[in-house]
């Protein structure tokens, strides 16, 4: 399995599986675009890997970690250290979540936001032909950051490529740089983030060089997903101790598929009629 830029690393932890086997028996797959993304957004995912036999979790990080904010004991590494320490933290989680494969494709983000980038494409275009999974997790299509973006639309030209048969089962969109109030409830997918509480903050604290340059990313993250099991319903009692929402994004890889930018604005707009109509209702 060869990807198409010389710093990319294929990354097995510890079952001894070659890079193309292990990819191959991948059910839950996460493609992001940072080191960190995977463990912000698809902790569920992982969750359900380690709790059910047969499950196999996998990673994808697209881009090279360069250009990142530093401060304290990395103040002064150079691009090149810092991607180093990124890749590694990275392979820590990975081998922490007892994760089936973790991929980093190492791609500049400049890269990935042009949209016919050959060895982005290519690389995609390879991740998914070699595995089948169950369910995918993407960034949601109204993230703020530039770079989440882009890798979502590049990824679903990956699976749109695909024969209809060979695509995943389910993609889901999860938040990270935006959270999904912009849904009614009833299009927001619960991701049971609960579970496992004491490996969830060790898999977001592996990311020292982000942390320590104080963006506290460790706890916004177990913050945020308290805070989504408390407020996810007004009338009964927390279900789960972390949720992690999502939105589905199946009708985008299914043939015909619709523009992501309509799917998206249609989303919206029944966010805009639940709002009317509820201060119609008590106005
Ligand atoms: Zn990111």
């Amino acid at each position: 399995m060869k990807f198409s830029h010389p710093q990319a690393d294929v990354f097995v932890p510890d079952s001894g599986l070659a890079p193309e086997a292990a990819l191959a028996g991948v059910t839950h797959l996460c493609v992001a675009a940072h080191q960190d993304d995977i463990e912000i957004m698809a902790f569920a995912g992982i969750a359900d890997c380690l709790d059910q036999p047969g499950n196999a979790f996998g990673g994808v990080v697209v881009t090279n970690g360069a250009g990142s904010p530093r401060a304290g004991a990395y103040a002064a590494y150079t691009d090149e250290q810092m991607q180093a320490v990124r890749r590694e933290e990275q392979r820590t989680a990975a081998r922490f979540g007892r994760y089936a494969v973790q991929v980093q494709l190492a791609h500049p983000s400049a890269a990935v936001k042009q949209p016919d980038h050959p060895g982005v494409a290519a690389d995609l275009a390879l991740i998914f032909s070699r595995c089948r999974p169950e369910i995918v997790y993407l960034h949601n299509p109204a993230d703020k950051h530039d770079t989440h973006v882009a890798v979502l639309l590049r990824c679903l030209d990956a699976i749109r490529a695909l024969p209809v048969d060979r695509r995943p089962g389910r993609v889901l969109g999860c938040e990270v740089w935006r959270d999904l109030d912009w849904l009614p409830d009833a299009l927001k997918v619960p991701l049971d983030s609960g579970r496992h509480p004491e490996l969830a903050a060790q898999l977001l604290r592996v990311f020292d060089s982000q942390i320590s340059g104080g963006k506290r990313y460790d706890l916004a993250t177990l913050g945020r997903r308290a805070a989504n099991a408390t407020y996810a319903t007004s009338h009964a009692t927390d279900v789960l101790a972390g949720i992690t929402w999502a939105v589905d994004l199946t009708p985008l890889i299914q043939d015909p598929a619709p523009a992501v930018d309509a799917f998206v604005a249609g989303l919206v707009a029944q966010l805009g009629t639940d709002i009317a109509d509820r201060l119609r209702r008590v106005g």
